[in-house]
């Protein structure tokens, strides 16, 4: 028998079969809002479809380099620049720069900040759990909100880490969970460790309100937990970076060392580039030392040091400041797109005459949105209305174009009235 005899077919991927079905549909109107793609594409690249989830789309529909990375790219390519590997954590103009849009320039974290480069987002956590699995003092078990980024469970189970979940979303409400979030938080044993998305909940679009962050950052004190951030949205929800970063600075200021993931994927729209990093905020300047120490030995063995190129893009963005105001205004430019799209889709439900409460579609932040609807109702969205999305009711907003919007309201109105 061949030496793979036994391997076991895997189940697709969830998105994988939304993307089968959209393909198969011939309706030129088409709509699909579970991976993005209005517009066939050519065979070759209709082949990573599957694995281009949660990506900006502009008005048209189309996938969208930003100007300034464009303008960056091509100074990096001018300064004809060796391909010499970079150091085991990165290229440091990257990653202190990193560092600062992050936790902010003055932050107290910045001195005492252990960061290294990482493939971008899902790197990042990768070798935060990995870090965790190795070093964490208390019950090697990761909380993550339910729902959660559906890759979270994978990337942590296979760092080794338990995984278990706190309430977070309401289905009722469709919105936050914020008794349940914070009662399941005080009930986990002491010393637990608790991640958090940052900003722009994926999958629900559902973030705590600042006021409410305060409380978290309470009860996570209270209980002595350790708190894991994954900011894969930065600039992305608000269309402000600093705004965007609250929950992490907050955290910061008020005495949690945490650790944080972050991706230049969404808001640099770097995505296959793979541009991220990870940090720890360490006690003190001689902790630093010993943790930046571990996490080389983690890392070199796993991919001895990071690419280079995505990561000179961010950092020509990052330090040359007329290129960083640029960055910025196209920043809140795509989450204004975006909000605008959330707030033209509740507009169209209403004037249609739907009596349902649709505030939760403007309510919710960033790229994608709970609209509510149930597995039986996706489904017929997709087979009567040919508007593709998952079961869940999630709709990818960055989808959504002033073209399609009126026809998709139309759908969902005839669907769920
Ligand atoms: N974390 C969350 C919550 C995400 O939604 C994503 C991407 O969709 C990531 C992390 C990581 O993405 P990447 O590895 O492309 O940076």
């Amino acid at each position: 028998a061949s030496t793979w005899a036994k391997v076991p077919q895997g189940p697709p991927d969830a998105i994988l079969g939304i993307t089968e079905a959209f393909k198969a549909d011939s309706f030129d109107k088409k709509i699909n809002l579970g991976e993005c793609y209005n517009t066939p594409r050519p065979a070759p690249l209709a082949e990573y479809d599957h694995v281009r989830v949660g990506a900006y789309r502009d008005d048209k529909g189309k996938p969208y380099v930003l100007p300034s990375v464009r303008s960056a790219e091509e100074k990096v390519v001018k300064n004809r620049l060796n391909k010499e590997y970079a150091g085991i954590t990165g290229i440091p103009e990257f990653t202190k720069a990193a560092a600062v849009l992050a936790y902010g320039k003055d932050s107290s974290a910045l001195d005492r900040l252990v960061i290294t480069q990482s493939i971008s987002g899902t790197g990042a956590l990768r070798i935060g759990a990995a870090f965790l699995e190795r070093f964490y003092p208390g019950a090697k078990k990761i909380y993550i909100p339910n729902p959660s980024w559906a890759n979270h469970g994978a990337v942590f189970k296979d760092a080794g880490l338990e995984v278990d979940k706190y309430r977070y979303y309401d289905k009722k409400t469709i919105g936050l969970d914020f008794e349940g979030m914070v009662a399941d938080i005080k009930a986990a044993p002491k010393g637990s460790i608790f991640l958090f998305h940052a900003c722009a909940h994926n999958p629900t679009g559902v973030d705590p309100t600042e006021a409410q962050w305060k409380e978290v950052s309470a009860a996570v004190k209270d209980a002595g937990h350790y708190a894991f951030f994954d900011m894969a949205y930065q600039g992305f929800a608000s269309g402000s970076t600093d705004k965007d970063a609250f929950a992490v600075r907050y955290f910061v200021e008020q005495g949690h060392n945490i650790c944080l993931a972050q991706s230049f994927a969404k808001n640099m729209g770097l995505y296959g580039e793979r541009v991220g990093a990870f940090s720890i905020v360490a006690a003190d300047a001689e902790e630093k030392k010993r943790i930046d120490s571990q996490i080389k030995i983690l890392v070199r063995p796993l991919y001895s040091n990071p690419p280079i190129h995505g990561a000179r893009i961010a950092a020509e963005i990052l330090n040359d400041p007329a290129l960083n105001k640029q960055w910025l205004a196209e920043v809140k430019e795509m989450a204004d797109r975006i909000i605008t799209m959330r707030a033209l889709l509740k507009e169209n439900l209403e004037k249609l005459g739907s009596k349902h409460d649709w505030s939760h579609i403007t309510s919710q932040i960033g790229m994608f949105a709970y609209t509510g609807l149930d597995a039986a109702q996706m489904d017929t969205l997709a087979k009567e209305h040919s508007v593709y999305a998952t079961k869940d009711g999630r709709i990818s907003v960055a989808g959504i174009t002033s073209d399609n919007v009126g026809r998709l309201a139309e759908a969902i109105f005839k669907v769920k009235g």
